[in-house]
């Protein structure tokens, strides 16, 4: 089968879903690829590093539609990219199946299949292709990168002889993927790091990292993460109403916030009021990665770095692993390759689309002409 890139079209995306090395890797399972002319120059790969690696490169977008059985991308495909779908293709990308339901229908209608990498089974087996987890935790890592190109102190305490310099304090709120590699970040850069989260499962893999579980003063278990596949559900108004006691206690003492929290299928929760934003030090940095999902930080503003009256920088980016385009791009495809080994089992160069197989099943959207989406649960842990 031919494999083709095609470049991005969403505005200021730099990742490319095909690497010179991932297409090694897809040569071996017996494809052959294609990538559009300068489809991997914003994330560091030219045209020449892809003909090194037996990749034939196209000059535009026509061609590398038309020539492909696979596409591998990144974001969603617009309308125009759906419209330019036929019926023995196979597109593979970021969906967001439940909020694109027009567009998973369209391409339905074409008869082509839609696999997404954000439906892939969240299931040990499945690691591997996993790359909602792997931009997360590039998304963690940045998150604290960019508090400190904001922040106009020093993270780790110093004694020098100009004086004695504190440590800051970072705050994780959401300790998920992206918190837990932020939380790796803080601390390994010598801040003395703090970390909440519903599920009270993660306190040991926090402080295992070297940060500082926040505990409530609450009745109740702190949540019950596991009555949800592992992901937290919304917490009943008492609960938050602690949380967020304990946020107000905190926030005058913290140095930098960074919030992950979402919850599945809905708006972020907001976690971080205009009060505590107003009782944070000036200097102080906030960014807020749930902002793609409304936010948690209620003064938060999608896609903007903003600075209050009171001197606190909100960071509202949502295109962290686009801002680490190289080594975004160097996860995404091999997540991308492990995707196409599964379809490939007899490595000749052909698929086998094999809706028995709970990782191709659950990721699989649209299939001869039908839409699959949602999926039966998994079999399987
Ligand atoms: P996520 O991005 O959906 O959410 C981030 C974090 O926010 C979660 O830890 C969640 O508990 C937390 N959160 C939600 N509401 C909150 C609130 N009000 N206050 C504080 N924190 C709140 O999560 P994720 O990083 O995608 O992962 C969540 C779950 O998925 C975990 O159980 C994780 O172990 C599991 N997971 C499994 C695999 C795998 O098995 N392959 C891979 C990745 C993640």
């Amino acid at each position: 089968m031919k494999i083709g890139t095609p470049t991005e079209t969403f505005e200021g995306e730099a990742r490319v879903a095909m690497t010179p090395d991932s297409a090694l890797a897809l040569q071996k399972l017996g494809h052959e690829c294609v990538i559009e002319s300068g489809a991997g120059a914003l994330a560091g790969f030219d045209d020449a590093s892809y003909k090194a690696a037996g990749v034939e490169v196209v000059d535009t977008t026509e061609a590398l539609w038309s020539a492909v059985d696979v596409i591998a991308k990144v974001r969603a495909p617009s309308e125009a990219e759906v419209a330019r779908l036929r019926d023995d293709q196979t597109l593979i990308s970021f969906f967001n199946p439940a909020g694109n339901k027009e567009l998973m229908e369209a391409a339905a209608s074409k008869g082509a299949t839609l696999i997404a990498m954000d439906m892939v089974p969240r299931i040990s087996r499945a690691q591997k292709m996993d790359a909602l987890s792997s931009m997360a935790n590039i998304a963690g890592y940045r998150a604290v990168i960019e508090a400190g190109n904001n922040f106009p102190r020093f993270f780790t305490g110093q004694i020098t002889a100009a004086g004695k310099v504190p440590p800051a304090k970072v705050l994780v709120v959401g300790a998920g993927v992206a918190g837990l590699a932020a939380i790796g970040t803080a601390t390994s850069l010598g801040a003395i790091t703090y970390a909440f989260d519903v599920r009270p499962e993660v306190a040991e893999q926090v402080e295992s990292m070297g940060a500082e579980f926040v505990y409530l003063d609450f009745e109740e278990e702190q949540q019950d993460g596991s009555a949800s596949g592992g992901y937290a559900s919304v917490s009943s108004p008492e609960f938050r109403e602690a949380q967020l006691a304990k946020f107000r206690e905190l926030a005058p003492d913290m140095d930098i916030v960074i919030t992950t929290a979402l919850i599945p299928n809905r708006e972020a929760p907001e976690l971080w009021t205009e009060d505590m934003v107003a009782a944070m030090k000036p200097g102080s940095v906030i960014v807020d990665l749930a902002a793609e999902k409304g936010g948690n930080c209620k003064l938060t503003v999608p896609d903007e770095k903003i600075v209050t009256k009171n001197g606190v920088t909100i960071v509202g980016y949502t295109d962290f692993p686009s801002r680490m385009a190289t080594q975004a791009s160097t996860l995404y495809a091999t997540n991308i390759r492990h995707m196409m080994t599964d379809l490939t089992p007899d490595k000749d160069g052909k698929i086998n689309h094999n809706m028995e197989d709970d990782v191709i099943r659950g990721a699989t959207i649209t299939h001869a002409g039908d839409v699959t989406f949602p999926p039966p649960p998994p079999k399987v842990a």
